[in-house]
């Protein structure tokens, strides 16, 4: 029977549906009315990650199913798979199922980064610029990668909520792979699930190596983790998330020659958005704050850095110490204002970064090898925070010493903006506060 989009909405609530990946920005909260393309991400830009193409090639069906259903439920005309060309085993899995869905077709895209950025897909997808500071729907258009349509399938065709995550595990690690993971597991029990380390000094990014982030073997797998990269501490990836924004000022009113090649590399002033990074690191250098424009524009910075690591000669990050910027206007209850919409550079397809020469510049080249999705983990306990997506964070409703199923509610949606959570394992309620749930495995 055919769902309306507001059951399917109501049912992505309760599942506990949000971006896998990114944000993790609620599913059901997307999904508004007004959209006339719905776009499913499959471009996997970050280096070294693979799982959205292994989980496409896998569950073609239930995925590209799900998606035209979706798609027919908010009234969009068409349905577009944004693959990347170089992702033939996937494109050859999903091109005869494609053929069975009449709202459904494919769209080509070139390997190169960030072609994964939700405002470049949907420029490469539609030919539309998202104005700067403006949401995707201000252009008609809706985009979900496939972990989160997957998920949203066995929601609405399983009746079975969010408990697990695919995390790819690579670099220096015994066994690299992708993993089912259940939520609240730790970074070191799924490294010592993949083999553990192959460094005595191991570092940990969560995310990727261009937007992810160092994590502890203490922290745990959220709705959102996509990958962990196992890299030794002297890696420059880490150096590179390491970096001091104070001494970065420094070395950038010393270094910075004003080439001006960060802006012109800039995927998002590619697109017509304000921000300048290198008038920026003018400013910055100059210890200039008159050109507020320069400070202000620091909103539109995507932090993709492309800046930081392939476009500077001078081993300069923009990026940073733009991200001290943002952050300090949020502070100051400063919000982008929505732009008008604007015109992609003359100059645009000239001056893509391809991720063959992005992975070598990271020196990542060395760790290029498959990650296949293999493994299914269990766990003795998990630690589930209750703030894994976007919004107001979900509201626990067991208590200490209650017995849970495996995908069971332990935490209700909020009021507003928010998602339910489930258990990911069977067992009892060690501790439920308003920051996080415990629990213990029964077996
Ligand atoms: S690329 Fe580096 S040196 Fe050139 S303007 Fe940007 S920050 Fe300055
Ligand atoms: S991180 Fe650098 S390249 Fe990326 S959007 Fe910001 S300024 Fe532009």
């Amino acid at each position: 029977m055919k769902m309306s989009i507001e059951e399917i909405k109501n049912i992505l609530r309760d599942c506990g549906v949000v971006g896998a990946g990114g944000a993790g920005f609620p599913t059901y909260a997307k999904f508004a009315a007004g959209a006339d393309t719905l776009i499913l991400n499959c471009a996997e830009c970050e280096p070294l990650l693979t799982l959205h193409r292994q989980l496409l090639a896998q569950k073609s069906y239930e995925i590209i199913s799900t998606f035209s259903e979706i798609g027919k439920a908010l009234g969009v005309k068409k349905c577009v798979i944004g693959i990347k060309s170089a992702y033939v085993s996937t494109l050859d899995a999903i091109t005869p199922i494609v053929k069975n869905f009449d709202n459904v077709e494919i769209k080509t895209l070139k390997e190169v980064y960030p072609a994964g950025d939700e405002i470049v897909l949907i420029y490469e997808v539609t030919g539309r610029v998202v104005a700067a500071g403006a949401l995707p729907i201000s252009q008609g258009v809706i985009v979900s990668n496939v972990e989160t349509i997957y998920n949203a399938h066995m929601a609405i065709h399983e009746n079975v909520p969010v408990t697990e995550k695919l995390v790819t595990v690579t670099c220096e690690v015994r066994k690299p792979q992708t993993v089912k993971v259940p939520l609240g597991t730790t970074v070191a029990e799924l490294i010592d699930y993949c083999g553990g380390a192959t460094v005595e000094n191991p570092v940990f990014v969560s995310g990727g190596a261009m937007m992810g982030k160092i994590v502890s073997g203490g922290d745990v797998v959220t709705k959102t983790t996509n990958a962990i990269l196992v890299l030794p501490a002297e890696h420059p990836v880490v150096k590179s998330k390491q970096r001091n924004p104070v001494f970065d000022s420094h070395r950038a009113a010393s270094a910075c020659c004003q080439c001006r090649m960060c802006t012109e590399l800039c995927p998002r002033h590619l697109l017509g958005h304000p921000i300048d990074p290198s008038r920026f690191m003018r400013a910055v250098s100059n210890r200039n704050m008159s050109d507020t424009e320069a400070y202000l524009n620091a909103q539109y910075c995507s932090g993709c850095g492309v800046c930081e690591t392939y476009s500077c000669m001078q081993g300069l990050s923009p990026r940073v110490l733009l991200s001290v910027a943002k952050n300090a206007l949020k502070a100051g209850g400063i919000k982008p204002e929505p732009h008008e919409p604007s015109q992609a550079h003359p100059a645009r397809s000239a001056r893509f970064v391809p991720v063959e020469r992005l992975t070598a510049r990271l020196g990542l080249n060395k760790y290029n090898f498959a990650t296949p999705i293999s493994g299914y983990m269990k766990v003795k306990s998990v630690r589930l925070p209750l703030s894994m997506h976007i919004g107001a964070p979900s509201v626990a409703v067991v208590n200490e010493g209650d017995y849970v199923k495996k995908g069971q509610m332990v935490a209700k949606a909020n009021n507003g903006l928010s998602v339910a959570i489930h258990s990911p394992i069977d067992g009892k309620v060690k501790f439920a506060g308003k920051e996080i749930i415990i629990q213990d495995c029964d077996l």
